[in-house]
């Protein structure tokens, strides 16, 4: 490793930065007074894979909805998914809504180590860290993307991400002083977002530009390097778009566990590498009717590959209770949809005068007459 800046300089010079400098965020406590472990833990999972300024735009009405973790606790699940529209990842809030749940259970007192915070569901090693050092002042190494950043900069770390992981974490953990860790930690990310920026760092600017070896180096905007992205695969699905004769659609509720799990949705078939042949879509749809396709494919990025959508859209006689939830086109806003489905609806409603002038797909006779 590059020689180290000394760490009671970089302590000293951040924190006498962070006094002057630090960002007025919503879920951040004042000056002086003591972090609430509810609003950081609220915030620092909405954080994860969710920009700062879009957290920031809906963190207050989560927190006027739920504003204690009792309340978190007590709410239904549905009305949680909800209010977690946008960030995505919405495994992240049913694990809010369990963890809130143990947390409720034991007198509403958060465990105050990185360890007990661990034990909770949905919180792994960078939450555990961020919560213990900013709600309890815990001497923990608080990691995320910002402090990446500084630390590869100042050490001058050559080793592409996601290969340095574990360098950058052990200098940090040089960095972090045992007094003010939670001020550090925020230091660090506020450092980040602000000075030390990811396309142009203003090292002129930086209360850390005596110590930095990049910037010495005039490395700074080259690091820290990544490795290439490998291509996301391509997976394919269907949708099926079904009205009853008084307007309804059919929504259902997704398995508990997997990809968008408890979440509602317009039905779909499984997702697959291949595309979907008409006659096969059809044969899959959730109920015989007269399927026609909707011109056009829905196309999603999920974390770890892109998905294209196939829409068939029927009509039936009654709205049979048996196959899922049936909401009025006007009422599909009151539903947890998760951004897939939003958009599915959005092409579902452009398309739907298209469909009716589509010719039904036939299934095989066969899978026809099984279902029949
Ligand atoms: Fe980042 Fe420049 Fe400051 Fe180094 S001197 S930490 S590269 S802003």
């Amino acid at each position: 490793m590059p020689t180290a800046p000394a760490p009671t300089d970089v302590a000293r010079l951040l924190l006498d930065w962070y006094d002057r400098h630090r960002r007025v965020l919503p879920w951040r406590a004042l000056p002086g007074a003591g972090a609430d472990p509810y609003r950081v833990w609220v915030s620092e999972v909405m954080l994860q894979q969710t920009t700062a300024a879009a957290v920031a735009n809906a963190f207050a009405g989560f927190l006027a909805r739920f504003p204690t973790v009792e309340a978190l606790a007590a709410a239904p699940i549905d009305e949680v998914l909800h209010a977690w529209q946008g960030f995505g990842y919405y495994a992240r809030a049913r694990n809010l809504h369990r963890a809130a749940g143990v947390v409720a259970a034991a007198g509403g007192r958060f465990p105050d180590t990185e360890e007990g915070l661990r034990a909770l569901p949905g919180v792994g090693p960078y939450i555990a860290a961020a919560v213990a050092a900013i709600a309890f002042d815990r001497p923990a190494t608080v990691v995320d993307a910002n402090v990446e950043r500084v630390v590869a900069r100042l050490f001058a770390i050559r080793t592409p991400l996601p290969a340095a992981r574990p360098a950058i974490r052990a200098a940090t953990a040089t960095l972090t002083p045992p007094g003010r860790p939670g001020d550090f930690a925020q230091a660090m990310m506020d450092l980040g977002a602000t000075v030390c920026t990811p396309r142009q760092p203003r090292c002129m600017i930086c209360p850390l530009e005596s110590a930095c070896r990049a910037s010495a180096e005039g490395v700074a905007g080259a690091l820290p390097a990544k490795s290439p992205k490998p291509e996301r695969p391509r997976r394919h699905g269907v949708a099926y778009w079904l009205t009853a004769s008084d307007g309804r659609v059919l929504l259902r509720r997704r398995p508990a566990e997997g990809l968008l799990g408890g979440m509602m949705e317009v039905p779909t078939g499984p997702f697959r590498d291949r595309p979907w042949e008409a006659a096969e879509a059809v044969t899959a749809a959730p109920v015989a009717a007269d399927w026609r396709p909707l011109a056009g494919t829905v196309a999603h990025g999920f974390t770890h590959f892109g998905l294209e959508l196939r829409l068939f859209a029927a009509r039936i006689g009654g709205a049979d209770p048996a196959l899922g939830t049936w909401s009025e086109v006007a009422r599909l806003g009151d539903h947890a949809l998760p951004t897939l489905m939003k958009k599915v609806v959005r092409h579902a409603l452009a398309a739907g005068q298209d469909s009716r002038a589509a010719p039904a797909v036939r299934a095989p006779r066969a899978a026809a007459s099984r279902r029949a």
